[in-house]
């Protein structure tokens, strides 16, 4: 009997799944991920009744620097409150969906918030020293926790991970107050360190600087990343583009607009996620139209 089908005309006919390149471009891709610090899961943030910002699943890797960008009131500073349970301090806040921290749900009742703050060390818009010195504002921390080890030595390290140690070893009594702007956030910075956390949240920590103080600052997280992972909230594009890995971009959409790529009704506004990807792929080829139109300025 003849045969109908021969195998081979079979394998000849059968569709490609994918061009190889664009496979092996992906599973490099896949590969190269590190593992997640933060794990976001259909995330939002309330306050009262009000979305500040939700439907928010992304991961952040460990030992990148992730920055979160989008135009004002978008969310940006409520999500990054949410990585180390800052919104608990306010009432009207309530956080949903899950936030996993190291595979772990930060907002389990077993967690201690207080021990979340010390993992992961949170820096401001504007710098906040205490008004104590420079090595008070340092060893405070790690005597509130007991920490062992000398305290001189502790505020020592932690000063010269902050790259600062070199302009205030010879003034550690001073009134931090004295110091400059661009050097107060370091000891802020610093201040972060000494309690050894393992992330660092920073919310617009350069919007208060001068141009040489802010490029101390981002000298000084592109070397921190070595040893901790780094979320930054920055209006700054170029900011964005210079120290981060990954970018974060956020708009404000009408609610019931789960993309928020359509309509724009004035009432029920809140924070969406738009894209998330290699920084150099956000701003030079982004995916989704909103996004170009941002990091070239069109709109925002
Ligand atoms: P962004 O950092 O992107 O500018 P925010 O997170 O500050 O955005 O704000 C997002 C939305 O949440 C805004 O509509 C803002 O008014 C609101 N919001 C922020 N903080 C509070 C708060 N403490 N209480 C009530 N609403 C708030």
């Amino acid at each position: 009997m003849e045969r109908v089908t021969d195998p081979v005309d079979i394998r000849a006919r059968r569709e490609p799944a994918a061009p190889i390149p664009e496979v092996v471009a992906k599973r490099r891709a896949e590969r190269q991920r590190p593992k997640a610090v933060f794990d976001l899961r259909d995330v939002q943030v309330s306050y009262g009744v009000k979305p500040a910002v939700r439907g928010v699943s992304f991961d952040m890797g460990r030992n990148e620097i992730t920055a979160l960008i989008g135009p004002s009131g978008c969310g940006k500073s409520t999500l990054i409150r949410c990585l180390n349970r800052m919104n608990d301090l306010i009432p009207a806040a309530r956080v949903e969906g899950k936030v996993l921290y190291h595979d772990q749900d930060l907002y389990a009742p077993a967690v201690d918030a207080v021990e979340v703050r010390k993992r992961i060390g949170m820096v401001f818009q504007k710098p906040n020293p205490f008004p104590k010195s420079i090595y008070d504002n340092i060893a405070f921390g790690p005597r509130v926790l007991g920490m062992k080890g000398g305290m001189d030595e502790i505020v020592e390290r932690a000063l010269t991970h902050a790259a600062l140690w070199d302009e205030v070893k010879d003034r550690l009594k001073a009134n931090a107050f004295g110091l400059s702007g661009g050097q107060q956030q370091r000891l802020c910075i610093a201040r972060c360190l000494a309690v050894e956390p393992d992330v660092i949240l920073m919310d617009e920590p350069c919007s208060a600087l001068d141009p040489i103080s802010t490029g101390k600052i981002e000298d000084l997280m592109i070397e921190l990343k070595r040893e901790y992972s780094i979320v930054i909230v920055t209006h700054n594009m170029q900011q964005a583009a210079r120290v981060s890995d990954r970018t974060a971009f956020f708009t404000v959409a009408p609610q019931g607009d789960p993309d928020g790529a359509s309509g724009n009704d004035p009432t029920h506004r809140s924070g969406v996620l738009v894209e998330v990807d290699e920084t150099e792929k956000i701003f030079t080829n982004p995916s989704d139209a909103r996004t170009e139109a941002y990091v070239t300025g069109k709109v925002g």
